[in-house]
Protein backbone atom coordinates (compact mmCIF):
# COMPACT_ATOMS: atom_id res chain seq x y z
CA UNK A 1 0.00 0.00 0.00
CA UNK A 2 1.33 3.22 -0.66
CA UNK A 3 1.27 6.38 2.04
CA UNK A 4 0.38 10.15 1.27
CA UNK A 5 4.07 10.56 0.64
CA UNK A 6 4.26 7.94 -1.23
CA UNK A 7 1.25 8.36 -3.59
CA UNK A 8 2.29 12.42 -4.01
CA UNK A 9 5.81 11.16 -5.04
CA UNK A 10 3.75 8.81 -7.57
CA UNK A 11 2.08 11.37 -9.21
CA UNK A 12 5.69 12.85 -10.22
CA UNK A 13 5.98 10.45 -13.24
CA UNK A 14 6.22 12.54 -16.23
CA UNK A 15 2.22 12.50 -16.71
CA UNK A 16 1.26 15.69 -19.28
CA UNK A 17 -1.67 17.66 -17.21
CA UNK A 18 -2.57 21.15 -18.35
CA UNK A 19 -4.58 23.71 -16.42
CA UNK A 20 -5.83 26.73 -18.28
CA UNK A 21 -3.30 26.23 -21.08
CA UNK A 22 -0.17 24.82 -18.89
CA UNK A 23 1.51 21.79 -18.60
CA UNK A 24 1.74 21.39 -14.86
CA UNK A 25 4.73 20.65 -14.12
CA UNK A 26 4.49 20.19 -10.06
CA UNK A 27 0.46 19.16 -9.14
CA UNK A 28 1.19 19.95 -5.57
CA UNK A 29 2.04 23.30 -6.42
CA UNK A 30 -1.06 24.37 -8.89
CA UNK A 31 -3.48 25.53 -5.56
CA UNK A 32 -6.96 24.27 -7.37
CA UNK A 33 -5.41 20.60 -7.94
CA UNK A 34 -3.36 20.71 -4.89
CA UNK A 35 -6.14 20.66 -2.45
CA UNK A 36 -7.89 17.88 -3.85
CA UNK A 37 -4.52 15.93 -4.11
CA UNK A 38 -4.06 16.57 -0.31
CA UNK A 39 -7.15 14.87 0.44
CA UNK A 40 -6.86 11.79 -1.94
CA UNK A 41 -3.03 11.77 0.05
CA UNK A 42 -5.17 11.88 3.47
CA UNK A 43 -7.20 9.03 2.58
CA UNK A 44 -3.96 6.93 1.25
CA UNK A 45 -2.60 7.59 5.33
CA UNK A 46 -5.64 6.95 6.78
CA UNK A 47 -6.21 3.21 5.07
CA UNK A 48 -1.98 2.71 4.85
CA UNK A 49 -0.56 -0.67 6.52
CA UNK A 50 2.48 -2.30 6.10
CA UNK A 51 1.50 -5.23 6.70
CA UNK A 52 2.41 -7.70 3.74
CA UNK A 53 -0.56 -8.35 1.51
CA UNK A 54 -2.38 -5.70 2.87
CA UNK A 55 -5.03 -3.76 0.45
CA UNK A 56 -7.37 -1.13 1.18
CA UNK A 57 -10.37 -2.44 2.41
CA UNK A 58 -12.91 -0.22 0.67
CA UNK A 59 -11.60 -1.92 -2.63
CA UNK A 60 -12.86 -4.93 -1.96
CA UNK A 61 -15.79 -6.33 -3.58
CA UNK A 62 -18.57 -7.02 -1.25
CA UNK A 63 -19.57 -10.49 -0.75
CA UNK A 64 -23.24 -9.81 1.04
CA UNK A 65 -25.39 -7.54 0.87
CA UNK A 66 -24.72 -5.28 4.46
CA UNK A 67 -21.18 -5.37 2.67
CA UNK A 68 -22.66 -3.37 0.04
CA UNK A 69 -24.69 -1.34 2.33
CA UNK A 70 -21.56 -0.70 4.93
CA UNK A 71 -19.44 0.20 2.30
CA UNK A 72 -21.96 3.71 1.05
CA UNK A 73 -21.35 5.74 3.91
CA UNK A 74 -17.91 4.62 4.09
CA UNK A 75 -17.48 5.87 0.63
CA UNK A 76 -19.30 9.14 1.20
CA UNK A 77 -16.79 10.34 3.70
CA UNK A 78 -13.72 9.60 0.81
CA UNK A 79 -12.54 11.76 -1.77
CA UNK A 80 -14.13 10.96 -5.43
CA UNK A 81 -10.80 9.39 -7.02
CA UNK A 82 -11.22 6.73 -4.04
CA UNK A 83 -15.01 6.75 -4.97
CA UNK A 84 -14.35 6.33 -8.82
CA UNK A 85 -11.56 3.27 -7.64
CA UNK A 86 -13.64 1.35 -6.58
CA UNK A 87 -16.43 1.93 -8.95
CA UNK A 88 -13.96 1.11 -11.63
CA UNK A 89 -13.04 -2.08 -9.83
CA UNK A 90 -16.32 -3.10 -9.31
CA UNK A 91 -17.67 -2.24 -12.81
CA UNK A 92 -14.60 -4.91 -14.21
CA UNK A 93 -15.92 -7.44 -11.80
CA UNK A 94 -19.35 -7.28 -12.53
CA UNK A 95 -18.62 -7.48 -16.16
CA UNK A 96 -16.23 -10.28 -16.30
CA UNK A 97 -18.31 -13.32 -16.22
CA UNK A 98 -20.49 -11.82 -18.85
CA UNK A 99 -17.32 -10.99 -21.48
CA UNK A 100 -15.82 -14.43 -20.41
CA UNK A 101 -19.18 -16.23 -22.08
CA UNK A 102 -17.48 -15.42 -25.18
CA UNK A 103 -14.05 -14.67 -24.58
CA UNK A 104 -12.68 -17.04 -21.71
CA UNK A 105 -9.33 -15.32 -21.65
CA UNK A 106 -10.46 -12.05 -20.12
CA UNK A 107 -11.98 -12.87 -17.22
CA UNK A 108 -8.56 -14.20 -15.64
CA UNK A 109 -7.14 -10.58 -17.06
CA UNK A 110 -9.68 -8.40 -15.26
CA UNK A 111 -9.06 -10.57 -12.01
CA UNK A 112 -5.71 -10.13 -11.90
CA UNK A 113 -5.86 -6.47 -12.86
CA UNK A 114 -7.74 -5.86 -10.29
CA UNK A 115 -5.45 -7.23 -7.69
CA UNK A 116 -2.93 -5.93 -8.91
CA UNK A 117 -4.60 -2.47 -8.78
CA UNK A 118 -5.81 -3.45 -4.75
CA UNK A 119 -1.78 -4.37 -4.68
CA UNK A 120 -0.45 -1.18 -6.18
CA UNK A 121 -2.99 0.79 -4.59
CA UNK A 122 -3.77 2.60 -7.61
CA UNK A 123 -6.50 5.41 -7.64
CA UNK A 124 -8.42 3.92 -11.50
CA UNK A 125 -10.32 6.11 -12.88
CA UNK A 126 -13.70 5.70 -15.44
CA UNK A 127 -13.09 6.61 -18.70
CA UNK A 128 -16.35 6.12 -21.03
CA UNK A 129 -17.85 9.16 -22.28
CA UNK A 130 -16.21 9.57 -26.15
CA UNK A 131 -15.90 13.00 -27.89
CA UNK A 132 -18.49 11.24 -30.26
CA UNK A 133 -18.66 14.23 -32.97
CA UNK A 134 -22.26 14.12 -34.82
CA UNK A 135 -24.42 12.58 -31.85
CA UNK A 136 -26.80 11.07 -34.88
CA UNK A 137 -23.82 9.27 -35.81
CA UNK A 138 -22.53 5.44 -34.97
CA UNK A 139 -19.08 5.45 -34.54
CA UNK A 140 -18.11 4.09 -37.76
CA UNK A 141 -20.02 6.62 -39.81
CA UNK A 142 -18.62 9.74 -38.28
CA UNK A 143 -16.30 12.54 -40.41
CA UNK A 144 -13.66 12.15 -37.96
CA UNK A 145 -13.14 8.09 -37.64
CA UNK A 146 -11.18 9.36 -34.07
CA UNK A 147 -14.48 10.59 -32.35
CA UNK A 148 -14.65 7.65 -30.32
CA UNK A 149 -11.74 6.03 -29.16
CA UNK A 150 -10.24 3.05 -31.15
CA UNK A 151 -7.54 0.68 -32.53
CA UNK A 152 -5.68 2.27 -34.98
CA UNK A 153 -2.83 -0.28 -34.83
CA UNK A 154 -2.08 -4.02 -33.80
CA UNK A 155 1.36 -5.16 -32.38
CA UNK A 156 2.39 -8.60 -31.11
CA UNK A 157 2.14 -7.43 -27.28
CA UNK A 158 -0.69 -5.34 -27.65
CA UNK A 159 -2.76 -2.36 -29.47
CA UNK A 160 -2.45 1.39 -30.21
CA UNK A 161 -5.31 3.34 -29.14
CA UNK A 162 -6.49 6.69 -30.57
CA UNK A 163 -8.66 9.38 -29.54
CA UNK A 164 -10.59 10.98 -26.66
CA UNK A 165 -12.55 10.40 -23.72
CA UNK A 166 -14.20 13.26 -21.92
CA UNK A 167 -15.61 15.31 -18.52
CA UNK A 168 -13.68 11.87 -16.63
CA UNK A 169 -13.33 12.63 -13.04
CA UNK A 170 -10.42 12.49 -11.07
CA UNK A 171 -7.77 11.54 -14.22
CA UNK A 172 -5.43 14.22 -13.45
CA UNK A 173 -4.72 12.55 -9.73
CA UNK A 174 -4.96 8.96 -10.34
CA UNK A 175 -2.80 6.24 -12.07
CA UNK A 176 -4.81 4.30 -14.39
CA UNK A 177 -7.86 5.49 -16.86
CA UNK A 178 -9.95 2.46 -17.34
CA UNK A 179 -10.81 3.00 -20.90
CA UNK A 180 -14.44 1.27 -22.11
CA UNK A 181 -17.08 1.54 -25.01
CA UNK A 182 -19.44 4.16 -24.40
CA UNK A 183 -22.12 2.01 -25.98
CA UNK A 184 -22.95 -0.76 -27.75
CA UNK A 185 -21.31 -1.73 -31.03
CA UNK A 186 -22.32 -3.16 -34.52
CA UNK A 187 -20.04 -5.26 -36.53
CA UNK A 188 -17.74 -3.38 -38.37
CA UNK A 189 -17.44 -1.74 -35.35
CA UNK A 190 -14.76 -4.39 -34.48
CA UNK A 191 -11.89 -1.70 -33.34
CA UNK A 192 -14.39 0.45 -31.44
CA UNK A 193 -15.24 -2.35 -28.99
CA UNK A 194 -12.37 -1.84 -27.26
CA UNK A 195 -11.65 -1.73 -23.28
CA UNK A 196 -8.21 -1.39 -21.47
CA UNK A 197 -6.57 0.05 -18.53
CA UNK A 198 -4.13 2.94 -19.63
CA UNK A 199 -1.06 4.64 -17.17
CA UNK A 200 -1.78 8.26 -16.99
CA UNK A 201 1.93 8.94 -17.72
CA UNK A 202 1.63 5.96 -20.71
CA UNK A 203 3.71 8.41 -23.83
CA UNK A 204 0.45 9.92 -26.18
CA UNK A 205 -1.64 10.50 -23.22
CA UNK A 206 -2.66 14.32 -22.73
CA UNK A 207 -4.90 15.21 -19.65
CA UNK A 208 -7.08 18.63 -19.53
CA UNK A 209 -8.07 19.64 -16.32
CA UNK A 210 -11.15 21.66 -15.29
CA UNK A 211 -12.49 22.62 -11.39
CA UNK A 212 -14.57 24.23 -9.63
CA UNK A 213 -12.33 25.03 -6.84
CA UNK A 214 -12.39 28.53 -6.30
CA UNK A 215 -9.35 29.78 -8.52
CA UNK A 216 -9.28 33.36 -6.49
CA UNK A 217 -10.92 34.76 -3.27
CA UNK A 218 -11.15 34.33 0.37
CA UNK A 219 -12.14 30.33 0.89
CA UNK A 220 -14.47 31.40 3.90
CA UNK A 221 -16.81 32.82 0.99
CA UNK A 222 -16.55 29.44 -0.20
CA UNK A 223 -16.78 27.07 2.70
CA UNK A 224 -17.66 23.68 0.76
CA UNK A 225 -16.16 24.05 -2.56
CA UNK A 226 -12.29 25.02 -1.28
CA UNK A 227 -11.99 22.36 0.87
CA UNK A 228 -13.56 19.45 -1.00
CA UNK A 229 -13.56 19.81 -4.62
CA UNK A 230 -12.24 17.40 -7.49
CA UNK A 231 -11.16 18.39 -11.35
CA UNK A 232 -12.75 16.80 -14.29
CA UNK A 233 -10.82 16.10 -17.36
CA UNK A 234 -10.52 15.14 -21.03
CA UNK A 235 -7.92 12.55 -21.33
CA UNK A 236 -6.55 12.73 -25.05
CA UNK A 237 -4.85 9.07 -26.30
CA UNK A 238 -2.67 9.97 -29.11
CA UNK A 239 -1.26 6.67 -30.47
CA UNK A 240 -0.86 5.06 -26.96
CA UNK A 241 0.03 1.69 -27.09
CA UNK A 242 -1.58 -0.27 -24.73
CA UNK A 243 -0.09 -3.98 -23.68
CA UNK A 244 -1.93 -7.11 -24.23
CA UNK A 245 -2.49 -7.93 -20.17
CA UNK A 246 -4.41 -4.44 -19.85
CA UNK A 247 -7.02 -5.18 -22.58
CA UNK A 248 -10.28 -6.72 -21.57
CA UNK A 249 -12.14 -6.01 -24.68
CA UNK A 250 -11.01 -5.90 -28.26
CA UNK A 251 -13.17 -6.55 -31.05
CA UNK A 252 -16.13 -8.34 -29.48
CA UNK A 253 -18.68 -5.61 -30.74
CA UNK A 254 -21.56 -7.94 -28.74
CA UNK A 255 -20.25 -7.19 -25.88
CA UNK A 256 -19.32 -3.97 -25.91
CA UNK A 257 -22.41 -2.42 -23.78
CA UNK A 258 -21.28 -5.01 -20.86
CA UNK A 259 -18.72 -2.60 -19.59
CA UNK A 260 -21.21 0.58 -20.23
CA UNK A 261 -23.98 -1.11 -18.69
CA UNK A 262 -22.00 -2.24 -15.44
CA UNK A 263 -20.29 0.89 -14.80
CA UNK A 264 -23.57 3.09 -15.10
CA UNK A 265 -24.82 0.62 -12.64
CA UNK A 266 -22.19 1.73 -9.95
CA UNK A 267 -21.89 5.19 -10.75
CA UNK A 268 -25.96 5.82 -10.22
CA UNK A 269 -25.11 3.55 -6.90
CA UNK A 270 -22.13 6.42 -6.19
CA UNK A 271 -24.74 9.33 -7.66
CA UNK A 272 -27.55 8.45 -5.77
CA UNK A 273 -25.42 7.71 -2.45
CA UNK A 274 -24.27 11.42 -2.92
CA UNK A 275 -27.27 12.79 -3.67
CA UNK A 276 -29.59 11.27 -1.12
CA UNK A 277 -27.23 13.04 1.61
CA UNK A 278 -27.25 16.10 -0.54
CA UNK A 279 -31.16 16.15 -0.34
CA UNK A 280 -30.62 16.00 2.88
CA UNK A 281 -28.61 18.81 3.63
CA UNK A 282 -30.75 21.29 1.44
CA UNK A 283 -33.66 20.44 3.60
CA UNK A 284 -31.16 21.22 6.65
CA UNK A 285 -30.16 24.69 4.97
CA UNK A 286 -33.51 25.34 4.21
CA UNK A 287 -34.74 25.01 7.53
CA UNK A 288 -31.87 26.73 9.27
CA UNK A 289 -32.21 29.65 6.90
CA UNK A 290 -36.06 30.03 7.42
CA UNK A 291 -35.13 29.82 11.00
CA UNK A 292 -32.85 32.80 10.90
CA UNK A 293 -34.98 34.81 8.78
CA UNK A 294 -37.72 33.78 11.53
CA UNK A 295 -40.11 32.58 9.12
CA UNK A 296 -39.79 28.77 10.18
CA UNK A 297 -43.98 28.98 11.08
CA UNK A 298 -45.01 30.32 8.07
CA UNK A 299 -46.96 28.15 6.34
CA UNK A 300 -45.76 28.51 2.54
CA UNK A 301 -42.36 28.10 3.96
CA UNK A 302 -43.12 24.66 5.81
CA UNK A 303 -45.05 23.36 2.67
CA UNK A 304 -41.84 23.92 0.46
CA UNK A 305 -39.77 22.31 3.44
CA UNK A 306 -42.12 19.31 4.10
CA UNK A 307 -42.02 18.85 -0.26
CA UNK A 308 -38.52 18.49 0.44
CA UNK A 309 -38.35 16.27 3.27
CA UNK A 310 -40.70 13.89 1.25
CA UNK A 311 -38.38 13.87 -1.81
CA UNK A 312 -35.43 13.32 0.24
CA UNK A 313 -37.02 10.85 2.05
CA UNK A 314 -37.96 8.95 -1.15
CA UNK A 315 -34.54 9.05 -2.28
CA UNK A 316 -33.20 7.23 0.55
CA UNK A 317 -36.00 4.60 0.54
CA UNK A 318 -35.19 4.11 -3.22
CA UNK A 319 -31.46 3.53 -2.12
CA UNK A 320 -32.40 1.15 0.37
CA UNK A 321 -34.30 -0.87 -2.20
CA UNK A 322 -31.87 -1.32 -4.19
CA UNK A 323 -29.53 -2.06 -2.17
CA UNK A 324 -32.36 -4.66 -0.41
CA UNK A 325 -32.62 -6.08 -4.16
CA UNK A 326 -29.45 -6.79 -4.48
CA UNK A 327 -28.06 -9.30 -6.76
CA UNK A 328 -24.49 -11.38 -6.97
CA UNK A 329 -22.09 -12.24 -9.82
CA UNK A 330 -21.45 -16.11 -10.13
CA UNK A 331 -17.98 -15.44 -7.88
CA UNK A 332 -20.39 -13.91 -5.13
CA UNK A 333 -20.26 -10.37 -5.64
CA UNK A 334 -22.89 -8.41 -4.88
CA UNK A 335 -24.12 -5.36 -6.89
CA UNK A 336 -27.12 -3.38 -6.30
CA UNK A 337 -30.54 -3.87 -7.81
CA UNK A 338 -30.56 -2.02 -11.34
CA UNK A 339 -33.86 -0.79 -11.62
CA UNK A 340 -34.51 0.74 -8.18
CA UNK A 341 -30.67 2.40 -8.77
CA UNK A 342 -31.63 3.79 -11.84
CA UNK A 343 -34.91 5.03 -10.89
CA UNK A 344 -34.02 6.65 -7.55
CA UNK A 345 -30.94 8.40 -9.23
CA UNK A 346 -33.15 9.91 -12.49
CA UNK A 347 -35.64 11.30 -9.34
CA UNK A 348 -32.61 12.78 -7.54
CA UNK A 349 -31.56 14.55 -10.82
CA UNK A 350 -34.83 15.71 -12.45
CA UNK A 351 -35.88 16.83 -8.72
CA UNK A 352 -33.02 18.81 -7.51
CA UNK A 353 -33.52 22.37 -9.48
CA UNK A 354 -37.25 21.87 -7.08
CA UNK A 355 -35.06 21.96 -4.45
CA UNK A 356 -33.02 24.41 -4.85
CA UNK A 357 -35.46 26.42 -6.01
CA UNK A 358 -37.09 25.94 -3.30
CA UNK A 359 -34.30 26.65 -1.25
CA UNK A 360 -33.73 30.21 -3.14
CA UNK A 361 -37.22 30.97 -2.46
CA UNK A 362 -37.21 30.35 1.13
CA UNK A 363 -33.90 32.02 1.43
CA UNK A 364 -33.69 35.39 -0.45
CA UNK A 365 -31.36 37.38 -2.45
CA UNK A 366 -28.89 37.77 -0.18
CA UNK A 367 -27.72 34.09 -1.20
CA UNK A 368 -26.02 36.21 -3.91
CA UNK A 369 -25.79 39.09 -2.54
CA UNK A 370 -24.69 38.73 1.77
CA UNK A 371 -21.28 40.75 2.50
CA UNK A 372 -18.28 38.55 2.31
CA UNK A 373 -16.48 37.02 5.34
CA UNK A 374 -13.86 39.82 5.00
CA UNK A 375 -16.50 42.67 5.29
CA UNK A 376 -17.01 41.36 8.51
CA UNK A 377 -13.53 41.76 9.47
CA UNK A 378 -13.53 45.50 8.75
CA UNK A 379 -14.24 46.99 11.84
CA UNK A 380 -15.96 49.88 10.54
CA UNK A 381 -18.30 47.53 8.85
CA UNK A 382 -18.18 45.18 11.08
CA UNK A 383 -21.26 46.56 13.46
CA UNK A 384 -23.18 47.76 10.50
CA UNK A 385 -23.17 44.53 9.30
CA UNK A 386 -24.29 42.56 12.24
CA UNK A 387 -26.80 44.71 12.76
CA UNK A 388 -28.14 44.88 9.27
CA UNK A 389 -28.11 40.95 8.57
CA UNK A 390 -29.45 40.13 11.88
CA UNK A 391 -32.68 38.23 11.66
CA UNK A 392 -33.92 39.29 15.21
CA UNK A 393 -34.49 36.97 17.55
CA UNK A 394 -31.22 37.14 18.58
CA UNK A 395 -29.87 35.74 15.50
CA UNK A 396 -26.42 36.96 14.55
CA UNK A 397 -25.55 38.83 11.54
CA UNK A 398 -22.31 37.05 10.81
CA UNK A 399 -23.99 33.95 11.42
CA UNK A 400 -26.91 34.63 8.92
CA UNK A 401 -23.97 35.75 6.12
CA UNK A 402 -22.30 32.50 6.27
CA UNK A 403 -25.25 30.42 6.02
CA UNK A 404 -26.20 32.71 2.99
CA UNK A 405 -22.61 32.31 1.88
CA UNK A 406 -22.54 28.17 2.26
CA UNK A 407 -25.91 27.94 0.22
CA UNK A 408 -24.70 30.65 -2.31
CA UNK A 409 -21.08 27.93 -2.66
CA UNK A 410 -23.69 24.65 -2.27
CA UNK A 411 -26.44 26.06 -5.09
CA UNK A 412 -25.78 29.52 -6.70
CA UNK A 413 -22.01 29.55 -8.02
CA UNK A 414 -19.63 27.77 -10.15
CA UNK A 415 -20.09 24.79 -7.55
CA UNK A 416 -23.33 24.79 -7.13
CA UNK A 417 -23.51 25.44 -11.37
CA UNK A 418 -21.66 22.05 -11.57
CA UNK A 419 -24.16 20.18 -9.32
CA UNK A 420 -26.96 21.55 -11.72
CA UNK A 421 -25.58 20.20 -14.74
CA UNK A 422 -23.30 16.99 -13.04
CA UNK A 423 -26.49 15.37 -11.46
CA UNK A 424 -28.36 15.58 -14.91
CA UNK A 425 -25.50 14.15 -16.88
CA UNK A 426 -23.41 12.40 -14.52
CA UNK A 427 -23.65 8.13 -15.16
CA UNK A 428 -24.28 8.66 -18.73
CA UNK A 429 -27.65 11.38 -18.47
CA UNK A 430 -30.88 11.18 -17.87
CA UNK A 431 -32.06 9.65 -21.29
CA UNK A 432 -29.31 6.32 -20.06
CA UNK A 433 -31.63 5.92 -16.67
CA UNK A 434 -35.03 6.16 -18.82
CA UNK A 435 -33.99 3.71 -21.27
CA UNK A 436 -32.45 1.29 -18.13
CA UNK A 437 -35.93 1.87 -16.13
CA UNK A 438 -37.98 1.22 -19.59
CA UNK A 439 -36.08 -1.96 -19.83
CA UNK A 440 -36.82 -3.64 -16.70
CA UNK A 441 -40.12 -2.27 -15.79
CA UNK A 442 -43.03 -4.97 -16.66
CA UNK A 443 -44.87 -3.24 -18.65
CA UNK A 444 -47.05 -6.82 -19.63
CA UNK A 445 -47.76 -6.50 -16.28
CA UNK A 446 -48.95 -3.16 -16.08
CA UNK A 447 -51.10 -4.05 -19.07
CA UNK A 448 -52.90 -6.76 -17.98
CA UNK A 449 -53.61 -4.45 -14.46
CA UNK A 450 -55.18 -1.83 -16.71
CA UNK A 451 -57.14 -4.23 -18.75
CA UNK A 452 -58.57 -5.43 -16.01
CA UNK A 453 -59.59 -2.24 -14.38
CA UNK A 454 -60.85 -1.10 -17.47
CA UNK A 455 -62.82 -4.79 -17.80
CA UNK A 456 -61.84 -5.67 -20.82
CA UNK A 457 -60.82 -9.62 -21.22
CA UNK A 458 -57.82 -9.03 -23.38
CA UNK A 459 -55.68 -6.78 -25.02
CA UNK A 460 -56.08 -6.05 -28.70
CA UNK A 461 -53.50 -7.15 -30.98
CA UNK A 462 -53.20 -3.88 -32.40
CA UNK A 463 -51.78 -2.44 -29.10
CA UNK A 464 -49.12 -4.48 -28.54
CA UNK A 465 -45.91 -2.96 -26.64
CA UNK A 466 -43.90 -1.56 -29.57
C1 LIG B 1 -19.01 16.69 -13.91
C2 LIG B 1 -19.14 15.47 -14.76
C3 LIG B 1 -18.37 14.37 -14.47
C4 LIG B 1 -18.41 13.26 -15.30
N1 LIG B 1 -17.58 12.20 -15.01
C5 LIG B 1 -17.43 11.23 -15.94
C6 LIG B 1 -16.44 10.21 -15.76
O1 LIG B 1 -15.73 10.16 -14.74
N2 LIG B 1 -16.28 9.30 -16.74
C7 LIG B 1 -17.03 9.33 -17.87
O2 LIG B 1 -16.82 8.48 -18.73
N3 LIG B 1 -17.98 10.27 -18.06
C8 LIG B 1 -18.20 11.22 -17.13
N4 LIG B 1 -19.17 12.17 -17.31
C9 LIG B 1 -19.85 12.22 -18.60
C10 LIG B 1 -21.35 11.95 -18.58
O3 LIG B 1 -21.61 10.58 -18.48
C11 LIG B 1 -21.85 12.58 -19.89
O4 LIG B 1 -21.83 13.98 -19.72
C12 LIG B 1 -23.22 12.07 -20.30
O5 LIG B 1 -23.13 10.71 -20.66
C13 LIG B 1 -23.74 12.86 -21.51
O6 LIG B 1 -22.81 12.85 -22.57
P1 LIG B 1 -22.36 14.23 -23.25
O7 LIG B 1 -21.96 15.15 -22.16
O8 LIG B 1 -21.40 13.92 -24.32
O9 LIG B 1 -23.69 14.82 -23.85
P2 LIG B 1 -24.44 14.35 -25.17
O10 LIG B 1 -24.23 12.89 -25.39
O11 LIG B 1 -24.11 15.28 -26.25
O12 LIG B 1 -25.94 14.51 -24.72
C14 LIG B 1 -26.63 15.76 -24.70
C15 LIG B 1 -28.11 15.48 -24.95
O13 LIG B 1 -28.28 14.92 -26.26
C16 LIG B 1 -28.99 13.68 -26.19
N5 LIG B 1 -28.44 12.77 -27.21
C17 LIG B 1 -27.14 12.44 -27.40
N6 LIG B 1 -27.04 11.58 -28.44
C18 LIG B 1 -28.28 11.38 -28.91
C19 LIG B 1 -28.83 10.60 -29.98
N7 LIG B 1 -28.06 9.87 -30.77
N8 LIG B 1 -30.17 10.64 -30.16
C20 LIG B 1 -30.96 11.37 -29.37
N9 LIG B 1 -30.50 12.13 -28.34
C21 LIG B 1 -29.18 12.14 -28.12
C22 LIG B 1 -28.72 13.18 -24.76
O14 LIG B 1 -29.74 12.27 -24.33
C23 LIG B 1 -28.72 14.47 -23.98
O15 LIG B 1 -30.04 14.84 -23.67
C24 LIG B 1 -19.23 13.26 -16.44
C25 LIG B 1 -20.04 14.37 -16.71
C26 LIG B 1 -20.02 15.46 -15.89
C27 LIG B 1 -20.89 16.65 -16.21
Amino acid sequence: MLTGQEYRASLRDGRRVYFQGRLVEDLESEPALAAPLAAIAGNYDKYYSAAPGAVNPVLLAPRSQAELRDRIPVLMELDLALNVTYQSLMTLLVAAPKVAAVAPEIAPRIHAYVDQARQRDLRVVECITDAKGNRSRPPAAQDDPDAYVRVVGRRADGVIIRGAKLHITAAALAHDLMVMPTKTMKPGEEDYAIACAVPVNAPGVHVTATTYHPLAGDPRDFPVSSQDSMPDSMCIFDDVFVPAERIFLDGQTAQAAVFAHSLGLWERLGGTSFMVVQADELVGLAQLIAEANGLARVSHVREKIDEMIIHATLLRAGLEAALTHAQATPEGYFYPDDMYTNVTKYQAATQFNTMVRHLHDIAGGAVVTAPSAADFDNPTLRPLLEKYMAGGDGVPGDYRASLFRAIRDLTADAYGGWHLVTNIQSGGGLFAQRLVTRRLYDMDRAKALALKAAGLPARPAAAETP
